[in-house]
């Protein structure tokens, strides 16, 4: 079952609940029972969704970006 998150309007509380996606966009309860909080886009299907996206051009694109670590020397990458 997908995760969602979700912020409190009331206590400002981030969480996060297990419900079927088709419940996704309905209101939860917060921990400290305000019935306040709505969806948030979730950071981690964000990023994930990110880095999917960005994962394949990465290594010839940011070469310059990501080198300055492990890739300062010899690497093959430049
Ligand atoms: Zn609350």
């Amino acid at each position: 079952m997908p995760r969602y998150e979700y912020r409190c309007h009331t206590c400002d509380t981030v969480f996060t609940e297990q419900r079927p996606m088709s419940r996704s966009s309905e209101s939860a309860t917060c921990p400290d029972g305000h019935e306040e909080a709505r969806r948030v886009l979730s950071v981690f299907a964000t990023a994930g969704r990110a880095t999917a996206s960005a994962g394949n051009p990465a290594p010839a694109a940011g070469g310059g970006g990501w080198g300055g670590g492990g890739c300062g020397g010899g690497c093959a990458c430049h």
